[in-house]
């Protein structure tokens, strides 16, 4: 079994069956998301367009391979996304979820995404304020080619992340949204203990990153 395909198993097999598993494949080269295809992993997150689109024509042959973008996204990389990606999980103002929606609507498909929130406001970290998230819900809602899933977030690097996966949960609940995207290689036990239903791991899986080319 090559590393990827163990790793993978070692995460998958602390995983209840409710949360789905996104491979986080930034900077790693086409092959390594072969491999963990190959070992029956199927949703994968790419953080930057321009490196994800190359790799998707790469592996345009895997049919139901699912794609999440999760990097901070500009309006106007929207259109290279349009129909090719199932998820976004980094919606955090009402301009980029209507660019999403209408360049979806476009190609006659539809986007399902996380709305961002800057849970602890850090001042150079994306994401909405949790007290817009509410409005902001609203406004994506009634958007046609977008169906809105739940709430993300990056806790701080430093310090308990625990609180503010807690503070999101209920955030979301409140909202009655029915999916949680948190939880990265460092503290994915602890969000799947406090509700998300997806985590997003990379280095657990891949291995330390390659430098960005
Ligand atoms: C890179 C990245 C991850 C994965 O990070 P790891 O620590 O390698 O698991 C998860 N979420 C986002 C938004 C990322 O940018």
């Amino acid at each position: 079994m090559s590393g990827i395909a163990e790793r993978l198993r070692a995460v998958r097999s602390g995983l209840p069956d409710r949360v789905t598993l996104v491979a986080v494949s930034k900077t790693q080269p086409a092959e390594s998301i072969r491999e963990a295809y190959a070992a029956g992993q199927r949703h994968f997150g790419e953080n930057y367009a321009q490196e994800w689109r190359a790799k998707a024509d790469a592996l345009a042959d895997l049919p139901d391979l699912v794609w999440h973008f999760i990097g901070g996204l500009q309006t106007n990389k929207v259109k290279y996304l349009a129909g090719r990606v199932g998820w976004v999980h980094t919606v955090d103002r009402l301009e980029l979820a209507r660019e999403l929606s209408r360049r979806f609507a476009a190609r006659g498909a539809a986007v399902r995404v996380f709305l961002e929130v800057n849970v602890a406001g850090e001042p150079a970290k994306s994401g909405c304020a949790p007290g817009e998230a509410a409005a902001l819900a609203d406004q994506l809602r009634a958007l046609p080619a977008l169906e809105l899933r739940g709430l993300m977030c990056i806790p701080p690097a430093e310090g308990d992340p625990r609180p503010h996966f807690a503070a999101l949960r209920e955030l979301n609940r409140a909202l009655g949204l029915p999916d949680l995207s948190m939880g990265m290689s460092g503290d994915y036990p602890v969000a799947v203990e406090e509700g998300a239903t997806v985590v997003r791991v990379g280095t657990a899986i891949f291995g330390a990153r390659p430098p960005r080319g």
